[in-house]
């Protein structure tokens, strides 16, 4: 593993935070900030706020404060000392600089792992109020370049790449084609009424990644799926916006994709490998529009995937001789440094990341050292921070979707 660049420090630009910084008064600042506090928090802000010890104990959970040699400025709770805790003891008597630190912390420097709250002798979930702050700096119009371009994106044309309403069905057609090849009878059927499942994948997908709907279609096809995609707006289940702080823009995406899911008259929605777009369907887009649970019964592809292994529909026609799980594992596991929209900050903050995680190298690394060749990450993003991970500290990992091994070990028509 190569000796990682532990001090790098350089001062980043960015166009979206230098720009919007620029702009602003101190007016304004205090405004934004006690509007948001006043008319979108309440009680739950509240009551972290009060309940906090300022015991620390939060710190070890998170792999930012680790990878830096334990800086207390990566701490969790540090995090929220130098954000909203100063925002709110000011009543938003806060300067320009003070924002711009306080963008690049809250959109930067968290993933919203949510990983501290489980430490948290009392659950506080610093993830929220570090919500919160990236609020009042969308409000402010300070977020980072990148990710504001996908979130504008996806508010213009309904999904965060800017794929064409003639380019999504085409790449769909090809895939099927694709596919064809290798099972001449498989469909990947559109705007099928009534079918048991509505697959909804991101973006990135038909993008850079259409290989993906190629196995995905494979997978329906031999397990005998009912299923459909939607042929216009609403198949993009992803979601920056949630993680700008975009809360309208978010609601208005949701919407869409339960309007489709609801127009298609389908049972439930399937969603491909992606994490942060399951928690925008089932527990932030679908409660910012009123629902405390989703309107449709929402499955993550790896319990749909599970499902239809465990009934029999998809069959293993050879396995994988050795898994070797990652210590510290499942819910205890370290963040990909990718997540919480870190990684759609983009090139500017590529080396937070990849600093910010050296914890995660060194945990991949000691796998690898007991004979892992493949890491498995179902999930878009932490599969390119991961990759990223993988590069720099030069590990030697082949990073893999569970639809690719699926896909690879399934039994297929001959
Ligand atoms: S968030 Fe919890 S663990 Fe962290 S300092 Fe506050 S009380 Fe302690
Ligand atoms: S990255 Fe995760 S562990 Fe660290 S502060 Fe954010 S939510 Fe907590």
């Amino acid at each position: 593993m190569a000796e990682p660049l532990k001090k790098e420090k350089t001062k980043v630009v960015d166009e979206g935070i230098d720009v919007g910084i620029s702009r602003l008064t101190e007016e304004k600042i205090e405004s934004v900030i006690n509007t948001v506090l006043e008319t979108e928090t309440g009680a739950r802000l509240k009551i972290y706020v009060e309940t906090c010890i300022h015991c620390g104990l939060c710190s070890e959970a998170c792999h930012y404060y680790l990878s830096h040699d334990k800086d207390p400025h990566y701490s969790p709770v540090g995090k929220i000392k130098q954000t909203i805790w100063e925002m709110i003891k000011k009543r938003g008597r806060v300067s320009p600089e003070f924002i711009r630190r306080a963008a690049i912390i809250a959109q930067t420097e968290c993933n919203m792992c949510k990983r501290c709250a489980q430490y948290c002798p009392f659950g506080i979930d610093i993830a929220y109020m570090l919500s919160v702050v990236r609020r009042i700096i969308h409000k402010l119009g300070v977020t980072p370049l990148y990710i504001q371009d996908t979130a504008h994106s996806h508010s213009v044309t309904m999904n965060q790449m800017w794929v064409k309403g003639d380019e999504w069905p085409d790449t769909l057609q090809w895939q099927e084609e694709e596919a064809q090849a290798e099972i001449p009878d498989l469909r990947i059927p559109l705007e099928k009424e009534g079918a048991d499942i509505m697959y909804s994948v991101i973006a990135p997908e038909p993008k850079f990644q259409a290989q993906l709907i190629y196995q995905a279609a494979v997978i329906m096809h031999v397990a005998g799926v009912n299923w459909t995609m939607p042929a216009s707006v609403g198949w993009d289940n992803s979601d920056m916006a949630m993680f700008t702080g975009d809360n309208e823009v978010m609601g208005r995406l949701k919407r869409a994709h339960f309007e489709t899911a609801a127009r298609l008259k389908v049972k439930k929605i399937v969603m491909g490998e992606c994490g942060h777009a399951f928690r925008s369907v089932y527990d932030m887009g679908n409660r910012w529009l009123g629902w405390s649970m989703p309107p449709f019964t929402i499955v993550h592809a790896i319990e749909f995937y599970y499902d239809l292994i465990k009934d029999g529909r998809i069959k293993i026609a050879k396995k994988y001789k050795t898994v070797i799980e990652m210590h510290p594992n499942r819910e205890h596991n370290y963040c990909c440094c990718a997540g919480g929209g870190v990684i759609n900050t983009g090139p500017p903050f590529k080396m937070t990341r990849i600093l910010g995680n050296r914890v995660k190298a060194e945990q991949l690394f000691e796998t690898k050292t007991k004979g892992a060749e493949v890491l498995v990450a179902p999930c878009h993003n932490c599969h390119s921070g991961l990759h990223d991970i993988v590069h720099h500290y030069e590990i030697g990992l082949d990073i893999k979707f569970f639809g690719d091994i699926i896909y690879e070990v399934m039994e297929k028509p001959e």
